[in-house]
């Protein structure tokens, strides 16, 4: 089994979800006392979250970079950068390492095609929703035509991701907001919604949406199971 290196802590309330479906999905596969083999380097998310909307990328490519050279390092045989915004650098912690950087969009669309759809919706923080380079990588790589929510439905969106969820909060208020954003969506003509925030998962479920979600966290943690096994 491949030794998962986690860059985490973005927040650590999906970290924690991580950590559980790894163990989950190495325990389904290899029996019951079997566990991932994996390493966590856990980030204050205060000051990532800081350096974001004072949009010091550089910042933040120099803290991804050092966070991956040290996994790798440590023994990892494979990296996770276990949020969507953060992926904005993956193009250089991949060039800094030597080791896989499996990113988040390649499961998540795969598995979007299997499933026979096209026109998916995408909701995430303000910066995955509206730059390239997550939205680009679906389209571009993957062939997917990308919808994301109008102007106020994206500051909700986000508001809730950084206001609630990575502290902690679930609220019926703001599932049913999150509702709301999705109806439009489909209304849009969105035949799926991507859920391309790892923190969206602890508040939005299969039932909050009329068209199927794909859930970024557990299909990125699934898929590094899938890769770890495979060696
Ligand atoms: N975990 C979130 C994401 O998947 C937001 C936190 C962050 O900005 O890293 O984008």
């Amino acid at each position: 089994m491949r030794m998962i290196g986690l860059v985490g802590g973005m927040s650590w309330e999906s970290s924690a979800e991580y950590y559980r479906i790894l163990n989950q999905g190495v325990r389904d596969r290899l029996g019951p006392t079997a566990s991932a083999r994996c390493l966590l380097w856990s980030f204050d998310f205060s000051e990532i979250e800081a350096l974001q909307h004072a949009g010091d990328w550089d910042g933040l490519t120099v803290r991804m970079i050092d966070a991956a050279r040290r996994l790798e390092a440590a023994g990892a045989e494979m990296l996770l950068i276990c949020t969507n915004t953060m992926h904005r650098m993956a193009p250089a912690v991949q060039a800094a390492v030597t080791v896989p950087l499996l990113h988040i969009a390649d499961p998540t669309a795969e598995r979007i095609k299997t499933a026979g759809f096209r026109r998916v919706g995408l909701l995430g923080t303000a910066f995955t929703m509206e730059q390239d380079f997550y939205k680009g990588r679906l389209s571009r790589d993957h062939g997917l035509d990308v919808l994301v929510p109008g102007d106020d439905d994206r500051a909700v969106v986000h508001r809730i991701i950084y206001d609630e969820l990575v502290a902690g909060r679930v609220t019926a208020d703001s599932r049913e907001a999150y509702r709301g954003v999705i109806a439009r969506l489909v209304r849009d003509g969105a035949e799926a919604v991507i859920l391309g925030c790892t923190e969206i998962m602890l508040l939005v479920r299969p039932e909050d949406s009329p068209v199927p979600i794909f859930d970024t966290t557990a299909l990125h943690a699934e898929a590094a199971v899938a890769f770890a096994l495979s060696g």
